[in-house]
């Protein structure tokens, strides 16, 4: 996978994501109805002097789905806790955390649909009326005693919404999804970045990083950093529309933000497989790549952009598909 493309899936770059991100709705880019829903309800909820409901943010990677939880918890004058569904092994560690919670809280789980099935079914009593079952000692003398836990919000993030079970999404009183951004918004965040980085460029050339970046933030920011560094190298830090080209070629980004998994994934079934349909093991094997990246990663930009799609007997490439490769 391309180092870029690669950053919006494994663990963020703390030192380099976290100036950048926004600390208050007026700075987070795009995603407007979002941002109106949860002013609304941030409103509401301080008026009644409640904890805010429970909130599930879903989709793609590096969309802003943690920022907008450090967002609210900003607006509330309360803590984010953060963890994640493959971090918590146990009940005890769940018990650990929300034991820990002051009232409006948010616990914040990232990928909330790798939960094991046990510490998901401890989550709902603690989501619903706010308490927990704790086992005290073990063997014959073990007893369990009910503890009360502060109203605390959980805002669950996952990449794949459709492996949250039922019971688990019900208990979510909001669901947000969000949504690839455009060029023009990704730009702006772009522009932003800069001034923060203390680093000139124009709104054309930020276009173009933006235009390359996958609707996605976290991307945006971090080709910005490459052609920094670039442009302070090979152009004595002037930044023009062919400067970001030539940076961006160099770590083989193309004119769609396509890096080389994303082509090579077009061009064997093109070419092996007439065009599909083809189904997503047999495209993982013969990529090298985990199925589940090909799926969480690649494919939403490739549907996103016309290049694929996905059929009930596998996926299958576009006209467009076959144009773009012949242009690159
Ligand atoms: P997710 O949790 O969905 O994977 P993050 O919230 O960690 O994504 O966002 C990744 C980075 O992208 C953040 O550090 C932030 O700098 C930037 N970012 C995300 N969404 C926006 C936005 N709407 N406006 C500005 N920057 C954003």
């Amino acid at each position: 996978m391309n180092q870029f493309i690669e950053s919006t899936y494994n663990e963020p770059d703390q030192k380099f994501d976290a100036p950048l991100r926004p600390k208050a709705l007026a700075d987070f880019a795009g995603q407007e109805t979002i941002k109106e829903r949860l002013e609304v309800m941030c409103e509401a909820a301080k008026r009644r002097s409640e904890p805010l409901c429970h909130a599930l943010f879903s989709g793609p990677p590096g969309l802003g789905k943690t920022t907008l939880c450090h967002i609210l918890a900003e607006m509330m004058g309360t803590k984010m806790v953060p963890t994640s569904g493959p971090a918590l092994e146990k009940p005890g560690d769940l018990a650990g955390i929300l034991t820990s919670l002051e009232e409006g809280d948010f616990l914040f789980i990232d990928e909330i649909h790798r939960l094991q099935r046990s510490i998901e079914e401890y989550l709902y009593p603690a989501m619903e009326d706010f308490r927990i079952d704790l086992l005290i000692d073990s063997g014959p003398s073990s007893r369990s005693v009910q503890l009360e836990l502060k109203q605390f919000t959980l805002v669950g993030a996952t990449t794949r919404s459709g492996l949250i079970s039922e019971p688990l999404r019900s208990r979510f009183g909001s669901n947000f999804r969000l949504e690839f951004y455009a060029p023009k918004t990704l730009a702006q965040v772009v522009l932003r970045s800069a001034s923060l980085l203390k680093f000139q460029i124009d709104g054309q050339a930020a276009l173009q990083v933006a235009k390359r970046s996958r609707g996605t933030p976290r991307i945006a920011n971090h080709l910005l950093r490459w052609v920094r560094d670039f442009s302070e190298v090979r152009a004595d830090g002037n930044m023009s529309d062919e400067i970001v080209n030539e940076a961006l070629a160099m770590v083989q980004i193309d004119a769609l933000g396509l890096d080389e998994v994303d082509k090579r994934i077009l061009s064997l079934i093109i070419e092996h497989h007439n065009g599909g349909p083809v189904g997503l093991t047999t495209l993982a094997a013969a990529l090298g790549e985990e199925p589940h990246t090909i799926e969480e990663v690649h494919e939403p930009y490739l549907i996103l952009q016309g290049l694929l799609k996905r059929t009930p007997k596998g996926r299958m490439v576009t006209p467009l598909a076959y144009s773009h490769l012949r242009q690159e």
